[in-house]
């Protein structure tokens, strides 16, 4: 899943069809995975009570999308996936399916843009996380993303056994041996290197030897260095399963670290004037400024907007528009739109999850770092 089918389904809008956006949890939850067709026929039925405002054309292209949703959910439940997100509009030609090794809030949602933000939401939990197992004769490297994680490379060093002589020949064969070696581990560091470089590599997680990874880590470029995030207790052997299941833990427990400490960094500069602002009229005046470096979003915080028609500014105020005097039109989730905005314009953004929600909620749900002050 790249970055550039991500933005494409973000700006994706079509006035004359509708698009079907589906998040199921297909995981043995509350309910039981025998209850899931009936959990995704209410879902179906809850958003089938806006048909009456649908024309004929559109009646017939969401019917097929749904029963085609139908059988794709009948035969995930055998692959065993965690959750499934899908994107379908006929009329469009889009079929887009993922399998996020996460669970996913389920929703159905019928409309003229998909419903973008939860997905949005978890590929920043995601940033390419890369799980390198390292001995002294062989890699595997995996990345952890939306689609789960893959293991993409798997590279053997040629190194010698170890020969039962004495003496100088074995002396021989063991520099040869360490010669080897040393040179399994840099080429492993010159190909993460170039990783990091065409795929975006973002966070660095290591299993081996204690020994070799002390050994494997004095070969890494700077770079990599900071991105090393943490070792692993993983054999070589391990399962892409076991990879994903301790790559996600790590994963989860950073977030939460670095969104608490994200979380006093706004509260300290929003307080002191300086490169923060907390709540949503002012983070939508200082994105509209151009001044945001990273927006913080609790998770499930929406409000209702207006967005200008001539300029396209987005707030919260009622009238005419704050920058260039036209008329507003309402706008049902204005930090929907935000969000989208914010999205395809490469502005990190953070969406605060679990424990850390309070903090923020204390500040308006919303809050911005900034580059500069205005
Ligand atoms: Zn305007």
């Amino acid at each position: 899943m790249d970055r550039e089918r991500l933005k494409y389904l973000v700006s994706l809008h079509s006035e004359k069809h509708l698009l079907v956006s589906l998040y199921l949890p297909l995981e043995k939850g509350e309910l039981g995975e025998a209850k899931l067709p009936i959990r995704l026929k209410n879902l179906i039925n809850e958003a089938l009570e806006a048909k009456e405002s649908w024309t004929p054309e559109q009646i017939h292209s969401v019917e097929e999308d749904l029963a085609r949703i139908e059988r794709l959910v009948a035969e995930e439940r055998v692959l065993g996936s965690k959750s499934i997100v899908a994107f379908a509009s006929s009329p469009l030609g889009l079929w887009e399916v993922f399998r996020p090794p996460v669970r996913v809030e389920k929703s159905l949602a019928i409309d003229h843009a998909p419903r973008v933000v939860p997905f949005i939401a978890l590929a920043g939990q995601l940033e390419r996380y890369c799980t390198v197992l390292i001995d002294k004769s062989r890699t595997r490297i995996f990345f952890l993303d939306l689609g789960g994680v893959e293991e993409r490379y798997d590279i053997y060093g040629a190194v010698p056994g170890r020969h039962d002589q004495g003496g100088w020949a074995q002396a021989r064969y063991q520099r040869h041996h360490d010669d080897r070696v040393m040179h399994h581990l840099k080429h492993t560091a010159d190909e993460l290197l170039r990783l990091r470089h065409e795929e975006g590599l973002q966070r660095l997680l290591v299993a081996g030897t204690e020994e070799l990874v002390s050994q494997f880590t004095d070969y890494l470029h700077p770079y990599l260095k900071k991105c090393l995030v943490a070792t692993l207790p993983l054999e070589m052997a391990a399962s892409p399963k076991e990879v994903q299941e301790q790559a996600l833990a790590v994963a989860e427990d950073l977030n939460e670290r670095e969104e608490a400490d994200l979380i006093q960094k706004l509260k300290g500069e929003a307080l002191s004037g300086n490169l923060g602002v907390i709540g949503l009229e002012d983070t939508l005046h200082t994105w509209q400024a151009g001044q945001v470096l990273t927006l913080l979003i609790n998770e499930d915080f929406h409000a209702p907007g207006r967005h200008c028609s001539r300029c396209g500014s987005l707030t919260v105020r009622e009238g005419s528009c704050p920058y260039c005097g036209q008329r507003l039109e309402p706008l049902r989730d204005v930090v929907e739109e935000l969000i989208k905005r914010a999205f395809l314009g490469n502005t990190e953004i953070k969406f605060i999850a679990g424990e850390n929600k309070e903090a923020l909620a204390e500040m308006g749900n919303i809050g911005a770092l900034l580059r500069f002050t205005a």
